[in-house]
C-alpha cells in the first residue's frame, strides 16, 4: 500500500489542499494497494490558473516544437511501457498480456501519431483572399473514465498540446495512478511547467469542478451518458466547447454470405475483451434467423473458453450492476447459453462470461450499455430488419459488418447510424476518427479529426 501525494499543478507535485484521500483498489484480489488524494475546487483552481499561465507561451511555440516534445512524450513512455502495464493490471485488473499489447501500446502510438501530425499540420490555410489560422482553443478540461485508463487521457494531451492547447486533467477515481505516472513521463519529456496539469478528485467534486470553471475554455469527457449530459449543461451555461465520448451499444451484424464462424469467434473476443468494459464493444450479434441456432452454439462454446482467463471488471459496484443486467435479462425471458449471475470466484470483482440468446431487439439487455462480458443474440428475418435492429438503440459508436464480399458489407455499414464500422474484422486504426452518432456523443478523437477539434480559426480578409 502506498500513500501517493501532491497534484502535478505547474510543473511540480504540489500539497493538495485538503486532508482526503482516494483508495485505489485491486479488483482481482479487492486490497487496497495505494491512494490518492482527493482533489477540491481548490486544487481544480490551481490547477486551471497553471494552465491558463502556461498557455500564451504554448500557444505561440512553433509546431515543429510541440512536436518535439511529444516525441519526447512518446519515448518516455515507450521506455515506461512495462510500468504502464503494470500499473493498469494492477488498478484495472486487466491480465498483463493485454495491458501490455493495448494499454501500454496503444497511447504509445497514440502520442507518437501526434508528434507527426503537429510536425506536418497546416495551421494556416489560404481561401479567396482569406488567411485562415487554426488556433488552440485555449484551455482544456480533461475528465475521463478507467475502462481505458492511459488510453483516455493520451487521446485528449495528445491532440490537445499538438493543437497548441493547455490541459487539466481530472482521471477517473478507480484508476488514477498510471495517470500519475503520465505527468512524472510528461515531466520527464521536458513540457514546460503548467502545460499539462493532474488533478485527481471525486467526479461530483473535482470533475464538476473543473468542468464548471470559467477559466476553462473547452472540456473534453469521456464517460458515461448521463454524466457527458451534465457536463454538456454546465459547458452550455457558459458557451464552452464541449467534447463528448460516451455510451454505446454496437451491432455486429454477420450477414448470411458471411463466414459464421469466423465472425462469430471474432464477435465473442471482441465483447468478452477487457472484460467487457469497451465503449465501442459489439454487444449485440444479429444474425439471420436462418443460421441462428448454429450461431448461437458456437457463440456458447466460444464463451466458455473465456472462462478464466478474462480479468474482473472494475469495482464492486461495477460488478454488482453487471450481474443486475444479466438477472433482468434472465426475468425478461432471454436464455442463458453461457455464464450467468453467480459468482465465479470467491474473491474479486470476476463476472463469468455471458451469453444470451433468444434477445428481442425491446430487451433491456438490448437497449442498455451493460459494460461487461455480456454478449446479446438476436436473429432478424432480411437486411431490412437487421439494419433496424441495429440502428434501434439510442446510441451509435461502432459496430461490426460480415459479409461474404466486402462491397456487400460496406452497403450496408453505410446505412448504420454509427461512427465506426469495422468490414470483416477490420483491424483498429489509431489514425481514423473515433466518435458517436447519436447520444454516444459529440466530436471525434485521434488522428487529424482528433486534432481539428482542439482548433478553432481565425479568418483574415486581405
Ligand atoms: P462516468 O461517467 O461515471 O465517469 C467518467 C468520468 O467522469 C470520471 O472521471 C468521473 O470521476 C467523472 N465524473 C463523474 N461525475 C461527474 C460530474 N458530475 N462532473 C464531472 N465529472 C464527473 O463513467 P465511467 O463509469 O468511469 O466509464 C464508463 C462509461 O464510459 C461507459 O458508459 C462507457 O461507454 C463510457 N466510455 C465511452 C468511450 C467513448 O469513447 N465513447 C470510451 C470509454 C468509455
Amino acid at each position: 500500500m502506498k500513500a501517493h501525494d501532491g497534484m502535478y499543478i505547474g510543473g511540480a507535485w504540489r500539497p493538495a489542499a485538503g486532508q482526503d484521500v482516494i483508495e485505489v483498489v485491486n479488483p482481482v484480489d479487492e486490497r487496497v494497494i495505494g491512494t490518492v488524494p482527493a482533489g477540491t475546487a481548490e486544487d481544480v483552481d490551481a490547477a486551471v490558473r497553471a494552465a491558463r499561465a502556461a498557455l500564451p507561451a504554448w500557444a505561440a511555440t512553433p509546431p515543429t516544437e510541440r512536436a518535439a516534445r511529444l516525441a519526447a512524450l512518446r519515448d518516455v513512455l515507450a521506455a515506461r511501457a512495462d510500468e504502464i502495464a503494470e500499473t493498469v493490471t494492477a488498478e484495472l485488473g486487466s491480465p498483463l498480456k493485454f495491458s501490455q499489447a493495448v494499454h501500454a501500446a496503444v497511447p504509445i502510438a497514440v502520442a507518437g501519431s501526434y508528434a507527426e501530425l503537429a510536425a506536418t499540420y497546416s495551421f494556416e490555410e489560404k481561401t479567396g483572399n482569406s488567411v485562415v489560422h487554426h488556433e488552440p482553443v485555449g484551455v482544456v478540461a480533461a475528465i475521463t473514465p478507467w475502462n481505458y485508463p492511459l488510453h483516455q487521457i493520451v487521446a485528449k494531451v495528445a491532440p490537445a498540446l499538438a493543437a497548441g492547447c493547455t490541459i487539466v486533467v481530472k482521471p477517473a477515481e478507480d484508476t488514477p495512478l498510471v495517470a500519475r505516472l503520465l505527468a512524472g513521463a510528461v515531466h520527464e519529456a521536458g513540457i514546460p511547467a503548467g502545460v499539462f496539469n493532474l488533478v485527481t478528485g471525486l467526479g461530483p467534486v473535482a470533475g464538476q469542478a473543473l468542468a464548471e470553471h470559467p477559466g476553462v475554455d473547452m472540456v473534453s469527457f469521456t464517460g458515461s451518458t448521463a454524466v457527458g449530459r451534465r457536463i454538456a449543461a454546465v459547458a452550455a451555461g457558459q458557451v464552452k466547447k464541449v467534447a463528448l465520448e460516451l455510451g454505446g451499444k454496437s451491432a455486429n451484424v454477420i450477414l448470411p454470405s458471411a463466414d459464421l464462424a469466423k465472425a462469430v469467434n471474432v464477435g465473442v473476443a471482441n465483447v468478452m475483451s477487457n472484460s467487457g468494459q469497451t465503449c465501442s464493444a459489439w454487444t449485440r450479434m444479429l444474425v439471420h434467423r436462418h443460421q441462428y441456432d448454429e450461431a448461437v452454439e458456437l457463440a456458447a462454446t466460444a464463451a466458455a473458453k473465456y472462462g478464466d482467463r478474462i480479468g474482473p471488471v472494475v469495482n464492486a459496484k461495477q460488478q454488482a450492476r453487471v450481474r443486475g443486467y444479466i438477472e433482468k435479462g434472465v426475468a425478461e425471458g432471454a436464455r442463458l447459453v453461457a455464464g450467468g449471475p453467480e459468482a465465479q470466484r470467491e474473491k474479486g470483482y470476476f463476472v463469468s462470461p455471458t451469453v444470451f440468446a433468444d434477445v428481442t431487439p425491446d430487451m433491456t439487455i438490448a437497449q442498455e450499455e451493460i459494460f461487461g462480458p455480456v454478449l446479446s443474440i438476436l436473429s432478424y428475418d432480411d437486411e431490412e430488419d437487421a439494419l433496424r435492429i441495429a440502428n434501434g438503440t439510442v446510441y451509435g459508436l461502432a459496430g461490426a459488418v460480415w459479409a461474404g464480399d466486402e462491397e456487400e458489407a460496406v452497403a450496408f455499414a453505410r446505412r448504420m447510424e454509427t461512427g465506426q464500422v469495422d468490414i470483416n474484422g477490420g483491424r483498429f486504426n489509431p489514425l481514423a476518427p473515433f466518435g458517436g452518432y447519436k447520444q454516444s456523443g459529440v466530436g471525434r478523437e485521434l488522428g487529424v479529426h482528433g486534432l481539428a477539434e482542439y482548433l478553432q480559426t481565425k479568418s483574415l480578409q486581405f
